[in-house]
């Protein structure tokens, strides 16, 4: 077993932490790298039948589960920390990633923010032990799509979506950024508020790629939507256009990596952190994979191969300031190219 961070709050690894929406993409990676790290964790899931395979998945004594349908139900996670005195830290990332639906309302916005509203409830009434909440918002909270895609305007940690209501609930995609953006302004208001035990910290992940965390997720499932949009372009017709873009991106291993990074640095406390590597499209990823995968993928449309990326991707999109995040995260971002690689190897091996 690795040893444990020797962080100065390196004492919560001797205790348990709970991850909401276990069964996620992002959140697959980061349980395995906190079992890799020495915690206990304890995964709130919503079905059995996910809970088992992520408990053979993972293969360790150090991983349990415990199965709480909806998040957006009153006291939904009560019975877990009425239980378990023994979590000293959440991690809450569940939450709909969901940009085409027809009911933004009830299918988005509900589970996203009053699921929010009622964990960090439950951890007020049921669990004062709990020293550390952090939250997985996004890049959707940080900016509006209309401030993201503004030359004139710069994107730093401090930035805040500008959306209404009004606007959240026009569309799929609306209601996505919106319902991500009311989510972390609750969890905000909360703090400022209630005065809870807890210190806050907001991973802010851009569009997130890469590997699924086990094989065993892959061969031919349904992946999660970012992941899906990559495996997607494996299915292109050597005629077919490339589809649009994707916007600033980072590999899932180091959304992963920065939660971590905010569980043992108190210095997080209170902060956002916007995680990117940079800006892409279909196009770059495309590059990339008929310049790795040519025999496996040549058949692929080639679209018009960038040849000078810093210059061709968004330079018509708001300059962005990520200095605050860099400087915490200890760590170097995987590259894209590295990224794509891992991701279409394992498709190929799990096929
Ligand atoms: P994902 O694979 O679709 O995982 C979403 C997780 O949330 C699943 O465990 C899902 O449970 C759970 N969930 C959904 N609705 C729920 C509800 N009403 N109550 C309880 N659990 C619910 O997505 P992901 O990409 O890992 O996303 C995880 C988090 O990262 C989300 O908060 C998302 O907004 C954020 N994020 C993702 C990206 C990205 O590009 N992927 C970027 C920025 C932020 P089931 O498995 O049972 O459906």
């Amino acid at each position: 077993m690795a040893p444990l961070n020797p962080h100065p709050n390196h004492a919560i690894a001797n205790y348990s932490v709970l991850v909401t929406g276990l069964t996620g993409y992002i959140a697959q990676h980061l349980v395995k790298l906190l079992i890799a790290k020495g915690y206990k964790v304890i995964g709130q899931v919503r079905s059995k039948e996910k809970g088992e395979r992520l408990k053979s998945n993972l293969g360790s004594d150090s991983f349990s589960y415990e199965v709480i349908q909806g998040l957006e139900v009153k006291g939904a996670l009560d019975p877990i920390l009425q239980k378990r005195k023994d979590i000293r830290a959440i991690f809450h990332t569940a939450s709909p990633v969901l940009f085409e639906s027809k009911d933004v309302y009830n299918e988005v916005f509900v589970p996203a923010v009053e699921g929010t509203k009622n964990v960090l409830e439950s951890i007020y009434l049921h669990a004062p032990q709990v020293k550390k909440l952090v939250v997985t918002s996004s890049l959707a909270a940080l900016a509006s799509y209309d401030q993201n895609m503004d030359p004139n305007f710069i994107i730093d940690e401090t930035n805040y979506n500008n959306t209404t209501m009004e606007e959240t609930l026009k569309n799929g995609s609306n209601g996505y950024y919106g319902a991500k953006t009311f989510a972390e302004r609750a969890v905000w208001d909360f703090k400022r508020n209630k005065y809870p035990n807890f210190e806050v910290t907001m991973i802010m992940p851009s569009y997130t790629i890469g590997p699924q965390a086990f094989d065993s997720e892959v061969n031919g499932n349904q992946l999660n939507t970012t992941a899906q949009w990559v495996a997607d372009l494996l299915k292109l017709k050597p005629e077919d256009p490339i589809p649009g873009f994707l916007d600033s991106q980072i590999d899932v291993r180091d959304i992963a990596r920065a939660h971590v990074v905010a569980l043992e640095n108190p210095n997080t406390n209170g902060k956002r952190y916007f995680m990117r590597l940079s800006r892409t499209n279909m196009q770059q990823i495309l590059d990339i994979i008929h310049k790795h995968f040519p025999k496996e993928f040549g058949h692929l449309p080639k679209g018009k191969p960038i040849t000078d990326y810093y210059n061709e991707i968004f330079v018509k999109a708001a300059y962005i300031d990520d200095t605050e995040t860099r400087k915490i995260m200890d760590f170097d971002y995987i590259s894209l190219e590295q990224t794509i690689i891992d991701t279409i190897n394992q498709i190929l091996r799990t096929k």
